[in-house]
């Protein structure tokens, strides 16, 4: 289990699955050697093979007054799903074993409305998708909803309309206040309403990337799309104003496809080159 404490705030990963994939796979890019030459926090970031592991998970945000769940992941039994179809994981038994059941979840953050965020905002149950969290309120931005519903609504049929159909869906603005030290932030480009998730807890400070980078090389190269990104100028220009506000911050990046260790510093060495890297292991302890 990988855990960051930010303050007294704490942040847990909960994998779902892995996969290797070559960076001309997820990423707009002809170039097969464009992970290499740079140092990544981890092995998986730039595999011999050309290809990196593109990691699935939750992140759970666990501020002692809100239980938090950031995105979830693809979810069991998908059919219809590219590459991931009919998963058999064991992410909901893991949440749980952590201490969180599904029912003490307050809230739900689904980041944007890909297939890989929202899947186990439901499970089948007697032959109905059926909401995951009864407890939460459920939040999606209001340009999203709009997106989606107007362009492919049929993608949401099994993860979001249950939800809607029940209440359980706040649709909210991309700068909406989570609650006292989380918050969301506009990260328009790979969707058009996605948002970035700022946690802020005793003058420290984590952010959740949500798809705005499915690699840190695109922080390095913010002209490097997603191969899913709907805009990709606007894409890329988010990249660009996110590493302006966090670099050289101590603002810790959790990718939300990053491998292990998924999470590292944004900082610029003394010739100016851009590196996101581990922390300085002062702490390991409250590191994980
Ligand atoms: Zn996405």
């Amino acid at each position: 289990m990988t855990s960051w404490r930010i303050g007294t705030t704490v942040v847990h990963k909960v994998l779902e699955t892995e996969l290797p994939v070559p960076a001309a796979g997820a990423l707009r890019t002809e170039d097969a050697g464009l992970l290499k030459g740079h140092e990544w926090p981890g092995p998986d970031y730039s595999r011999e093979d050309g290809t990196y592991l593109l990691s699935v998970h939750a992140l759970l945000i666990d501020t002692g007054a809100a239980r938090i769940l950031v995105d979830t992941c693809v979810g069991n039994g998908r059919a219809s799903v590219p590459m991931l179809q009919m998963l058999d994981t064991t992410w909901l038994d893991d949440l749980a074993a952590l201490g969180w059941p599904a029912e003490t979840i307050d809230t739900v953050v689904c980041t944007h409305l890909h297939f890989d965020h929202v899947g186990w905002n439901t499970r089948l149950v007697d032959g109905a998708w059926t909401p995951t969290f009864p407890n939460a309120r459920h939040l999606i931005t209001r340009t999203e909803w709009e997106y989606w519903t107007a362009t492919e609504p049929g993608t949401l049929s099994d993860t979001v309309y249950p939800l809607v159909d029940a209440g359980l869906v706040d649709f909210v603005d991309a700068d909406h206040q989570v609650c006292d030290g989380v918050r969301l932030e506009p990260a328009p480009g790979h969707t058009p309403g996605q948002v970035a998730v700022v946690v802020e807890s005793a003058g420290e400070r984590a952010v959740i990337t949500g798809d705005l980078v499915h690699h840190p090389v695109q922080f390095v190269q913010p002209d490097v799309a997603s191969l899913a990104d709907t805009d990709a100028d606007q894409a890329a220009e988010t990249r660009r104003k996110f590493v302006a506000r966090y670099a050289d911050t101590g603002t810790l990046v959790i990718g939300t496809h990053f491998p292990t260790p998924s999470a590292g510093l944004l900082e610029h060495a003394a010739d100016g080159t851009l590196r996101y890297s581990l922390p300085a292991p002062t702490d390991p302890a409250s590191r994980g």
